[in-house]
């Protein structure tokens, strides 16, 4: 469902590191929408991606996990989009929050790669964070991007030779930003 919509007509990231997209962008600042905003919400959009089994339940600890690590992974994104990485003050939060779901290293069914340790949903998450680093080994986490918009946030796949893409949409954001007519317009239609 989450793939099927992507501002300015951009293809999704290429699978499987569309699923670290469409988990980031579960949560909409701009909108004030988050589809996975209670733990059974977030069990079921797990259970859907096939990241975890009937019967692998959030509970109230690894529901709070999750959205740190949702949060850290749309900060690294947007470090992508600035070609600058997060400064020290920021990155023992990030790594507290990827660290919550520890990896291993596995020889799995398609080669040597990393796996999550955790069990249950904790291991489905932790799914997500080995793609991460998988995909960074690939060269394609750095095209995983957040728009810089600030209250957009949304991650998108920077398929751009160049890799210079800014904004989820041009014609939404980055005109947006160009313009600053959307603030006015935006304050004039909200008083
Ligand atoms: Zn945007």
């Amino acid at each position: 469902m989450a793939s099927s919509f992507q501002p300015g007509g951009r293809p999704p990231a290429p699978a499987p590191l569309d699923l670290v997209q469409d988990f980031v962008n579960t949560e909409i600042p701009d909108w004030n929408r988050d589809d996975v905003a209670t733990p059974a919400a977030l069990g079921a959009w797990l259970e859907g991606r096939g990241l975890t089994r009937p019967g692998d339940d959030v509970d109230g600890e690894l529901f709070v996990a999750a959205r740190a690590l949702r949060s850290a992974l749309r900060e690294l994104a947007l470090a992508n989009t600035l070609g600058v990485p997060p400064g020290a003050d920021r990155r023992a939060a990030i790594d507290a929050a990827l660290g919550a779901f520890p990896l291993v290293v596995r020889a799995g069914s398609e080669g040597v790669g990393l796996a999550p340790a955790g069990t249950g949903a904790a291991r489905g998450l932790g799914a997500l964070v080995a793609l991460v680093a998988e995909a960074r080994a690939a060269g394609a986490w750095e095209r995983l991007k957040a728009c810089r918009q600030e209250t957009c946030g949304w991650l998108f796949y920077d398929s751009s030779r160049n890799r210079s893409s800014s904004w989820c949409s041009m014609q939404v954001c980055g005109s947006r930003e160009k313009s600053r007519a959307y603030r006015h317009r935006r304050a004039g239609a909200e008083g």
